[in-house]
């Protein structure tokens, strides 16, 4: 990959420096084209920061076979990407594979269990059933009532500051200017129609030969600036962060309310809300509340793990859960990357290697036209937005 030079000297400016737009900005600059990062606040502290990263869709099997496609070719990256940052960077990103469970319990509200061995089994995701018995040895804290559970081994996890800290580092080794405190408010356009510039609030205007807009949960007002119809809404998540001892959670666990991610040092990271309140920003003591009790209810036996600090941050939503990937019509040089609204650590490698091609002139691999900008506006049930406030 690294001597594949087709994009030599392309000006792209990348609009917003999270994992989406910075990992896309490393893969620009590994083809040979010249990206530039353009941040309104500091790159990597919004959603990429704040997120999970489990790697692996809530409940994949509620979504398009398109969506696992696309998630699969993501997930497959995840090797390359990761041995790629950590040379690069010298830091370590703690992606490691430590497996998802759910657990079942007879007052469920989501049942599971069909549609999820019907999924795995199709997309050849290797998944175990445990009883009662192997669940409870398996999660030490898990409660005694649980009935069984699906465990899916193989699943990964990447620790969320510690990735957008390597790729920022390669980033700067590789001397890709990351421009903070930098907000794109227009996109010029020359003679011919093309895309040819892009101007800061301030009114510095730097010329380029292509846009990436990966503006996260600001995607869609900034799409309305510029004319372009884009539902992408900010999804508000808040989070609580536990500390135990380091390997007393073994898995991620995901219930009905929560999930636990436990980190390889005892932090455990409890998430997360979903809230349609806007760019409404703090935590809030109900919601923390809540996310501790589903906790304890779990899991009883995580009651005396230190509760650490708690944070939130803006999932980058669309209507039917799907991001937007691809060129935008009628806006010759334009191309968007967002909306990855759950699932935007799980799909970065997957979106970078894609849109970093298509951006120099390499059509696609896989068929992407579920994922295309225009596409109509199709509210999916569970995965779209949630209930406004
Ligand atoms: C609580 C929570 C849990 C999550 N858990 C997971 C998970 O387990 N697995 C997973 O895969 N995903 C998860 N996600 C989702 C994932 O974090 C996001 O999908 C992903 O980070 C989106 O990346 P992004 O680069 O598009 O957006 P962001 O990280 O939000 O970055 C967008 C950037 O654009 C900048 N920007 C906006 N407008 C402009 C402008 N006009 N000019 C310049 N800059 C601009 C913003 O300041 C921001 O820094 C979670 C998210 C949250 C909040």
């Amino acid at each position: 990959m690294a001597s594949f030079k087709q994009g030599s000297g392309k000006r792209v400016a990348v609009v917003g420096g999270g994992v989406i737009g910075c990992l896309t900005a490393l893969y620009l600059h590994r083809l040979g084209a010249k990206p530039i990062i353009l941040e309104k606040g500091n790159a990597g502290r919004e959603s990429s920061w704040a997120g999970a990263g489990i790697l692996c869709p809530i409940h994949p099997w509620l979504y398009p076979d398109s969506f696992t496609h696309l998630v699969d070719t993501s997930l497959s990256m995840f090797p390359e990407m990761n041995a790629m940052l950590e040379e690069q960077s010298g830091l370590k990103t703690e992606w490691q594979s430590c497996g998802l469970m759910i657990p079942m319990f007879a007052d469920d509200r989501i049942h599971h269990r069909e549609d999820a061995l019907a999924w795995s089994e199709r997309f050849g995701w290797k998944v175990e059933e445990l009883d009662s018995r192997q669940t409870c040895e398996f999660e030490s804290t898990m409660s005694s009532q649980v009935e069984g559970s699906l465990l899916w081994p193989e699943v990964g996890q990447v620790r969320n500051p510690r990735l957008l800290a390597a790729v920022k580092q390669a980033l700067a080794n590789a001397q890709v200017p990351i421009r903070e405190q930098a907000e794109v408010i227009a996109v010029g356009k020359n003679g011919m129609g093309d895309v040819s510039s892009v101007e800061l609030a301030g009114g510095e205007t730097i010329e380029v030969d292509a846009v990436l807009l990966a503006a996260g949960s600001w995607s869609g007002e900034f799409a309305r600036q510029i004319g372009l119809e884009l539902p992408v809404e900010p999804v508000k998540g808040q989070v609580v962060l536990l500390k135990d001892e380091p390997g007393k959670v073994k898995h991620i666990i995901k219930h009905d309310d929560v999930y636990l991610v436990p980190r390889i040092d005892g932090h455990i990271l409890v998430g997360a809300s979903m809230e349609r309140v806007g760019f409404q920003p703090g935590t809030t003591e109900s919601v923390v509340n809540n996310l501790l009790e589903a906790t304890y209810r779990i899991t009883p036996g995580l009651k005396d793990a230190e509760v650490i600090e708690q944070w939130m941050g803006f999932r980058p939503g669309s209507p039917d859960g799907m991001p937007y990937l691809g060129p935008v019509d009628g806006h010759p040089g334009l191309f968007v990357a967002t909306g990855h609204y759950r699932n935007g650590v799980a799909l970065a490698p997957g979106t970078a290697d894609i849109m970093s091609r298509w951006i120099l002139g390499e059509a696609p691999s896989i068929d992407l036209s579920d994922f295309r900008v225009n596409r109509p506006v199709v509210s999916l049930d569970k995965v779209g937005f949630p209930a406004g406030a």
